[in-house]
């Protein structure tokens, strides 16, 4: 098949690093940006497409590091509006567990499209439900990111600890540890793509500490370190957690994350709203990542993320 070359003529205006003059626009090969031109220069090469950036501003495409795709399809349900965190999930928990295949593909794809009209092109979607019928969720959102044409990174989200065992969430939305282990090991040899211009990637990612046992997180950080895959977990998000975490393990967020192997560079956090000065610290030494969300927080009313002080810990 010969090269599909666009020229992306003349923009605007566009953001490149080291104020580099791109004012005659850029040059993409099949989807990989060959030449970068300067005001008045003209593309070394024929081009198949010419596209009329003159009223375009051209920026790299953002990236949406924590989102919940089906939750599109709940997010103004009115029981819920005014609730803090825990009965907001109790409450929509029975909701989630009639998700089919059907709703959650419709649910991705319009999770897809408004970032696209945002400008965003990357997104990691936290997924974590499977309901009987549900159980190849993240092959249906592989689907829908391929349709939408977007890059995504599609976590495998588990949650194991039901209602019965003292957790948060009712029985019909967990699963066991062993069919969670095994549909992640699968998922990572069917779609987990590595090197330049992957286009889907999956990590592993048990919901909370409320809603997985702490022999899941355990089990999900040998395996992401043997398959060499990331790790994505919501922690310290608000003090009912923190709560939990010190009546259930004797344990603070951060010592409970260290205890079950997940303190390391190769996993990054939602939320990180409940952290001391000596936490933070040692978030930034393990080079953990933390993504923040301002807008649930506000939603919330239940803290503010301490972005500075987390980015001047590294
Ligand atoms: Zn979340």
């Amino acid at each position: 098949m010969p090269a599909t070359r666009i020229w992306l003529k003349n923009p605007l205006a566009i953001f490149t690093a080291n104020g580099l003059d791109a004012r005659g626009g850029l040059v993409l090969q099949d989807g990989v940006i060959t030449e970068v031109l300067a005001h008045g220069q003209a593309p070394a090469q024929p081009c198949t497409q010419v596209f009329d950036a003159r009223e375009h501003v051209v920026l790299p495409g953002l990236i949406n590091t924590h989102h919940h795709f089906y939750q599109t399809l709940t997010r103004a349900w009115a029981p819920v509006v005014n609730q803090p965190l825990f009965p907001w999930l109790k409450t929509l928990y029975p909701v989630w567990a009639r998700l089919t295949p059907e709703k959650l593909a419709l649910a991705s794809k319009v999770a897809l499209a408004e970032l696209l009209l945002s400008g965003c092109t990357t997104a990691a979607d936290h997924h974590y439900l499977f309901p009987d019928g549900l159980e190849n969720a993240i092959d249906v959102q592989v689907e829908s990111v391929r349709e939408l044409g977007m890059r995504a990174m599609l976590t495998r989200g588990s949650m194991s600890l039901g209602e019965a065992d003292g957790g948060l969430p009712p029985q019909q939305t967990v699963q066991q540890g062993q069919v969670i282990l095994e549909d992640s090991q699968r998922l990572i040899h069917e779609y987990h793509e590595r090197g330049d211009g992957a286009q889907i990637q999956i990590a592993l990612a048990p919901c909370s500490p409320f809603s997985v046992t702490p022999e899941i997180m355990e089990a999900s950080a040998e395996l992401a370190n043997r398959l060499d895959v990331r790790l994505h977990t919501h922690l310290a998000e608000t003090l009912d957690e923190e709560d939990f975490c010190l009546q259930r393990f004797g344990l603070r967020t951060v010592d409970y994350l260290d205890s079950v192997g997940w303190l390391g560079p190769r996993t990054w956090l939602a939320h990180g709203i409940h952290f001391n000065p000596d936490e933070i610290a040692r978030l930034g030494a393990a080079g953990t990542g933390i993504c923040h969300c301002p807008s649930s927080n506000m939603r919330l009313a239940s803290g503010i993320c301490p972005t500075l002080d987390l980015l001047a810990a590294g």
